[in-house]
């Protein structure tokens, strides 16, 4: 007989893992005991040494679905003889591993919850060891229940039984709850008893069902849920939460309700249907009320990932609700009762909420299917805090990443653990709700940052956080659209040394020279960057008005290209003479003008001149219209950029629009051409630069590569001429990604380390 002590890291909590060891140690008759500790799952095994080798091989290979084992140690200790395995109480101690995402339930609970004859049956929290909340109830590791928003439902009998049962499905599962030991399901009604369990179930589908909006307590946060059939219901929930056109994600019954909503491939079934269940963006069918994405091609479903949802969206009732983050427009979601009932007062009918606590919020995540891959949009539910892996180790950092779509992260040694979605910034509530998943994060993950990393923006709220709160620490800048190459580079195992041309294209993102940049050719490692190429300089008039009304990009476009603004261009017609005047004279003057090569301007610009959107209510819906568009029509090559050293002047673009205006031309044609057009132009530089460089790995970063149409074209068209081409599939390509390539630019081991992170050469 031999014993062994084994060590095992990575994603081990919360995931079944020591009653995985204790069913492998009674198959290979070993005897020993397992424990959750802050290094991971340790125990000792002793027993034949065949079977001791075999426990080495299939503690890694045969690990429960939802593990990921990172390493396993093992170490020879002298045998001692004895019988039996045991799982044993977790030991404190600094923490090292990772906790779960939340996980949406499984079909063994699905089948429970529909089973008359089971003790849960219809029981609104059932999970199991492979399912159920994991990140939003953890309030500390080692993950055991004591450390759970959990630790307030004694487990009664049953349930303890199954929870100490090896055999069961249930054994160690932390978020066990029954009937008799569970949190209950309450709907609270103004003016009204609660109803409470089935009774609420009933009376919420029936208040949705007669057009109410009820705010809906979820995994990490609350929702607002309407009748997605119902276009007076989604338009109410649309005026009180204060969204302009901005499009609702929904929430559908079942795969086959999804299917008849939207354009669902095998892969965005796929999403749909797994683990994690984000909202995933599809072409809609146009089948609900048009106030739930107007005008929008597109359209975000989810389907139910926690019981309570599962109950909910039954018959009688509507099979699609409207499901929207709780919060008005701009504020983090709402997750504590106490604060729903408050601040979603005007916005809600009624709540539909229970008595377990939500410890950290936590949005759903969004993602689309491009040519068979994720893209990721916003990484939150599901996915955080599963880390990224690094290729080159760095030290105890925290990366604050952007202003909007904040999210950061935080890295030690080879693993950097992204937050979920903060949201907006320059909101109050948004730094509160920064600091406390901050703190979370760097407890859960054991990081204690000895470096701070923010964007080189001066007048960014999470530099100047970074700067209030750094206490002695060094905080070094990164220039935006580094960190957006960087991320991509760091998502696809890049250590950093060798250079890639990084391709970031967005809205706007601070320049070293102080003008606005955003659409950049950078030639990239993780010490440096060098500006080879970037669209041409025109003015922003008005700053975020030029953002807020695309036709004051498509008028400066104009002017700088030396086209006259007659009336027949629909942009010229919808500036209206006032605003052409005073646009005239600021262009003239270059009062309240600032310099911007943002290609995320420019397609304003475009949308605006091509008649498609002259005015946005949300953030990028003249680009995302402008896509619609050029998804039903062809390009043929017409549009061509003039390069010219690396600076793409798009003057000819623009003129060859109002050539075809005036031909008359279809709007989806003029904007597949201008897609084409873009779609040349990188690949135009890439091989360009190749010529002088001989780099042949080519980086799709930066908000505009939300885009499916121009993401897809840019790849193909790279990969046609012989690239190697990096976009994202881990990390969003928008600012949500910034932190992680803030984080690898500043904090690497490896290589020089300056004041000032970023060098431009
Ligand atoms: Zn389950
Ligand atoms: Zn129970
Ligand atoms: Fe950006």
């Amino acid at each position: 007989m031999e014993r062994m002590r084994f060590t095992v890291r990575g994603v081990v909590q919360g995931v079944g893992f020591r009653p995985f060891v204790y069913a492998l140690a009674a198959d290979l008759a070993l005897a020993g005991h397992v424990a959750n500790t802050g290094d991971g799952v340790v125990g000792e095994v002793e027993g034949t040494p065949a079977a001791l080798a075999r426990f080495r091989t299939r503690i890694a290979t045969d690990a429960p679905p939802l593990a990921v084992v990172e390493s396993v140690r093992t170490e020879r200790v002298p045998a001692r003889g004895g019988t039996g395995f045991t799982i044993r109480e977790s030991a404190r101690g600094p923490a090292r591993t990772l906790v779960s995402p939340d996980v949406a339930t499984c079909d063994a609970c699905l089948a429970e919850l529909r089973d008359p004859t089971d003790r849960r049956f219809r029981h609104p929290f059932i999970t199991c060891t492979h399912c159920g909340p994991r990140f939003t109830i953890v309030t500390g590791l080692p993950y055991d229940r004591a450390a759970t928003t959990m630790v307030r439902f004694p487990l009664c009998d049953a349930c303890a039984a199954e929870y100490a049962d090896p055999t069961d499905r249930r054994f160690h599962a932390q978020p066990i709850a029954c009937p008799d030991c569970g949190p209950t399901l309450r709907l609270v009604r103004p003016g009204r008893r609660d109803a409470v369990g089935e009774d609420a179930l009933a009376a919420c589908r029936a208040m949705l069902a007669e057009g109410a909006v009820v705010a809906v307590k979820g995994l990490g946060g609350y929702h607002l849920a309407c009748d997605a059939t119902d276009e007076t219901a989604v338009r109410a929930l649309r005026k009180r939460k204060d969204r302009g056109d901005k499009p609702f994600a929904v929430l559908a019954a079942d795969l086959d309700t999804a299917r008849g909503l939207a354009e669902i491939d095998a892969d965005a079934a796929e999403l749909l249907t797994g683990p994690r269940r984000p909202i995933v963006l599809a072409h809609t069918l146009g089948r609900l009320a048009p106030a739930v994405a107007p005008g929008g091609p597109d359209l975000g479903v989810m389907l139910p990932y926690t019981p309570v949802h599962h109950l909910l969206l039954e018959s009688p009732g509507p099979l699609v609700l409207v499901c929207t983050s709780g919060n008005l427009s701009g504020e983090p979601i709402v997750t504590d009762d106490a604060q729903a009932f408050d601040r979603l007062a005007a916005l809600a009918d009624a709540w539909l909420c229970h008595d377990r606590p939500i410890h950290v919020p936590c949005d759903d995540s969004v993602v689309r299917v491009v040519a068979g891959a994720e893209l990721p949009y916003r990484r939150s539910r599901g996915y955080a805090p599963f880390p990224v892996p690094l290729a080159t180790p760095v030290r105890p950092a925290l990366a604050v990443g952007g202003d909007v779509k904040n999210t950061f992260c935080v890295a030690d040694g080879r693993y950097a653990w992204l937050s979920g979605h903060v949201g907006d910034m320059n909101d109050v509530a948004t730094l509160t709700a920064f600091d406390a998943a901050r703190a979370h994060l760097e407890r859960l993950t054991g990081v204690a940052p000895e470096v701070l990393v923010t964007d080189a923006h001066p007048r960014y709220q999470s530099r100047a956080w970074a700067d209030r709160n750094a206490a002695g620490r060094p905080v070094l800048r990164v220039q935006h659209h580094h960190a957006h190459v960087a991320s991509a580079m760091a998502e696809h195992g890049h250590d950093g040394t060798t250079p890639v041309l990084g391709v970031a294209f967005d809205g706007t993102g601070y320049g070293d020279d102080g003008a606005v940049w955003g659409g950049e050719f950078l030639l990239c490692d993780y010490d440096s960057y060098r500006r080879v190429g970037h669209l041409a300089y025109v003015p922003l008039p008005g700053g975020d008005a030029a953002v807020r009304n695309p036709y004051r990009m498509a008028l400066s476009h104009l002017r700088a290209a030396e086209l006259d603004w007659t009336g027949d261009l629909p942009c010229v017609a919808a500036a209206g003479p006032a605003d052409l005047a005073l646009l005239s004279r600021i262009l003239d003057t270059g009062t309240g003008c600032v310099p911007t090569s943002s290609m995320g301007r420019l397609y304003d610009a475009v949308a605006s001149l091509a008649g498609v959107r002259h005015r946005v209510g949300y953030e990028a819906q003249a680009a995302i219209e402008l896509e619609g568009a050029a998804r039903v029509g062809t390009d043929d090559g017409r549009y061509r950029f003039a390069l010219d050293g690396g600076i793409a002047d798009a003057a000819p673009v623009l003129a060859a629009v109002v050539d075809d205006l005036r031909l008359g031309t279809a709007v989806s044609r003029i904007a597949a051409r201008f897609h084409g057009a873009v779609v040349a132009l990188v690949a135009d530089v890439a091989t360009a630069v190749r010529a002088d460089t001989g780099v042949e790995t080519v980086a799709l970063s930066g908000g505009v590569f939300c885009n499916e149409l121009l993401t897809t074209g840019c790849a193909d068209a790279l990969a046609a001429r012989g690239f190697r081409v990096l976009r994202h599939r881990r990390v969003p390509p928008n600012d949500a990604g910034l932190a992680l390539g803030q984080l690898v630019v500043a904090a690497r081991l490896a290589g020089h380390q300056d004041k000032e992170a970023t060098r431009c050469v």
